[in-house]
């Protein structure tokens, strides 16, 4: 039988559509009709597993699954024996402790001996135990932040990205606790076969996080500014110069971060540079 890999991602939610935009990106075709629970690509040695976010490292650490892409949150929550082998760059997201809108935040003894409801008691625990309070943890498995106002907790641990939900509940964000992004984790038992068909796939993975970090910069350039501009665009190796149809003008073409392209934009101007395109990279291999 042909050697495949499995990876489990979420089924739907905030992972998902992430989760498979980033294996289409690297070329990967499968099919995914909404209800199917399993599925195998077409063109590369890879079955995928839908299921629930909270059911992923279990199912990695198990080796029911070889890969598994989850938060960092459902990762150190359910403390598996698994291998985190990269950080995804999305869903990124954190954990922090909120209180009522109108009461007043000493600092964290303002816990000391009150009720906090969460979905990630372990992440609590060990937060509040660094921190030396004694508090009871209530573990729900979601709509956590109404818990205060129905009398249930005084205070919530729960995860925030814009601060709205915590709002439109009358609630506001004391104390972060934990910083989480989407990480691509693996069983650490693999067998060498799988592991290099792993290898595979994280080139690609590769190859399509330095295109999206990176991009193709043109501009037109008179020759006796090109020292000056060559050095503010360096590139890969180092730039194209193309001569211009115009006399005493060139075209120079290279690569650069967004941040550096911001950063140096004034300089390039000042430089001389003139028709500036930047242009997205899909892939790149280094
Ligand atoms: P499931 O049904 O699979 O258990 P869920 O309801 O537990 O899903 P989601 O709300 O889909 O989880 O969130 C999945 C993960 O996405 C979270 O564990 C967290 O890592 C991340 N996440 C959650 N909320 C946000 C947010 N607002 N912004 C960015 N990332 C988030
Ligand atoms: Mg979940």
């Amino acid at each position: 039988m042909k050697e495949i890999i499995r990876i489990a991602v979420q089924k739907s939610g905030r992972l998902s559509e992430d989760s498979l935009s980033l294996i289409k990106e690297c070329g990967i075709k499968f099919y995914n009709g909404t209800g199917k629970l399993k599925s195998t690509a077409f063109n590369f040695p890879i079955e995928f597993l839908f299921l629930r976010d909270d059911d992923i490292p279990g199912y990695v650490a198990d080796g029911v699954a070889d890969l598994g892409i989850v938060g960092e949150n459902e990762l150190v929550e359910k403390d598996k024996q698994v291998e985190t082998i990269k950080k995804l760059g999305f869903s990124k997201c954190r954990l922090s402790l909120a209180i009522p809108k109108g009461e007043e935040y000493p600092g964290i003894s303002y816990f000391e001996g009150k009720n906090i409801a969460t979905s990630y008691p372990n992440i609590l625990n060990t937060y509040l135990k660094s921190r030396k309070v004694n508090a009871s943890i209530h573990e729900i498995s979601g709509s956590v932040e109404i818990a205060p106002s129905i009398g249930l907790a005084e205070g919530i641990c729960d995860i925030v990205s814009s601060g709205s939900t915590l709002m439109m509940n009358g609630l506001k964000e004391v104390e972060e606790i934990f910083r989480s992004e989407a990480v691509l984790i693996g069983n650490p038992g693999m067998e060498e076969v799988k592991k290099s068909i792993v290898e595979k796939l994280l080139f690609r993975m590769n190859a399509v996080q330095q295109g999206k970090g990176n991009k193709y910069i043109l501009l037109n350039a008179p020759n006796d500014s090109l020292e000056k501009i060559i050095s503010l665009i360096p590139g890969m190796r180092s730039p194209t110069v193309l001569p211009l149809a115009e006399k005493g003008w060139s075209s120079v073409h290279s690569v650069l971060s967004e941040e550096q392209f911001w950063e140096n934009i004034e300089e390039l101007r000042q430089a001389g540079a003139e028709g500036i395109l930047v242009i997205p990279i899909e892939k790149m291999v280094l």
